[in-house]
């Protein structure tokens, strides 16, 4: 089931229930592609009709941040839980290595991707990572076609939103793979370039102060998150 988070239809699913739920996607006939959007990307896609459009015609819609998840216990319409992006390509991963599915990493500086590689090779014994590619690219069609030729059957595309989210539905006929997945700034963290936050910060939903002092830079985008929850608050109001 969606829950509407002001325009934005986010799945109420478990972690385990979204593993699942890809899997069957990647065994499907069909391209899908899924995406992970944060409160900071509801945000954006409730001023930008494209992008809200893009985020509801995914086959799945993980709600990636605490954010989302507090917005929608507000509106009175919680979610189960938060699935992080992130964390959701972990469990993705475990569960191809046992299916001997191929994964193919797009997105993020060159070299990076190939880190990410070798590191989730190594953490996830049995993976089979059929390419790799990085994410400044001038032209689709090449990257579109080396991905088709490597065999893929997911495809994690790593390069940011919106741009990601894009490239996703603008290729959906042509790919091959069949499930294609956004995942931000996933890679810099898969190859270690990016650190998560210790334990206890994630289980406190403080995440996002972590991100925040470690890359100051992000206080614009960040501004977003209470300009969210005080939306969503009005929209609460709206609806009783
Ligand atoms: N990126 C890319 N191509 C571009 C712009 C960005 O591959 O043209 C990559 C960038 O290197 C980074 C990721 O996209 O790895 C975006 O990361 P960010 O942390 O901004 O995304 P988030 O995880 O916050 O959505």
């Amino acid at each position: 089931m969606r829950i509407d988070v002001c325009g934005v239809g986010i799945d109420n699913v478990t972690m385990d229930e979204a593993v699942a739920r890809a899997m069957e996607l990647l065994r499907g006939s069909e391209t899908a592609y899924a995406v992970t959007p944060n409160a900071e990307i509801v945000w954006e896609a409730m001023h930008d009709p494209a992008l809200r459009d893009l985020i509801n015609e995914a086959a799945l819609v993980l709600p990636d941040g605490a954010g989302v998840v507090l917005g929608a216990r507000i509106l009175g319409t919680p979610l189960k839980e938060k699935v992080a992006g992130i964390d959701f390509a972990g469990r993705l991963m475990a569960a191809m290595a046992q299916s001997g599915h191929k994964l193919y990493l797009l997105g993020s500086k060159p070299g990076v991707a190939e880190e990410a590689a070798r590191r989730c090779v190594e953490k996830y014994p049995g993976l089979q990572i059929c390419g790799t590619a990085d994410g400044y690219f001038q032209d689709e069609g090449p990257v579109v076609e080396a991905i088709n030729a490597s065999g893929a059957d997911a495809v994690f595309v790593c390069l940011g939103a919106p741009k990601q989210e894009r490239f996703m539905k603008a290729h959906q006929q042509e790919l091959h793979a069949h499930f294609l997945i956004g995942l931000g700034g996933s890679l810099d963290g898969f190859a270690g370039n990016v650190k998560r936050a210790p334990e206890w910060m994630i289980r406190c939903n403080l995440e996002w102060l972590y991100r925040l002092v470690k890359e100051p830079r992000r206080l614009g985008r960040m501004m977003r998150l209470p300009k969210f929850i005080l939306a969503v608050r009005k929209e609460a109001r709206r609806r009783k």
